[in-house]
């Protein structure tokens, strides 16, 4: 029982450092997910030559994005939480 899918956008307004949220009510598994856009700064070619190198486990460097919620969201984030958490879970 998807709920809906909620976005938060970075302190710094970079539309790379967005965060989307997908909020399931679901009562055998209430949760919450998480994705973050990722951007292709790289050209095609620099993209496939990361991916070789991941796919033989070359890769040695760790990609992170990072995101700061903005002030004003914290209220929404708390509520989406407060969602979650009142959900009157299923037992097995
Ligand atoms: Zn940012």
């Amino acid at each position: 029982m998807l709920d809906g899918e909620y976005y938060y956008t970075c302190i710094c307004g970079s539309p790379d450092h967005t965060l989307r949220f997908i909020l399931d009510l679901d009562p055998e598994y209430p949760t919450l997910y998480t994705e973050i856009m990722m951007s292709h700064y790289q050209p095609w070619y620099k993209r496939v030559h990361i991916g070789i190198k991941y796919m033989f486990g070359m890769d040695t460097v760790d990609h992170y994005g990072c995101w700061e919620i903005k002030h004003e969201d914290v209220d929404k984030m708390i509520e989406l939480l407060t969602r979650l958490k009142n959900v009157k879970k299923k037992e097995n």
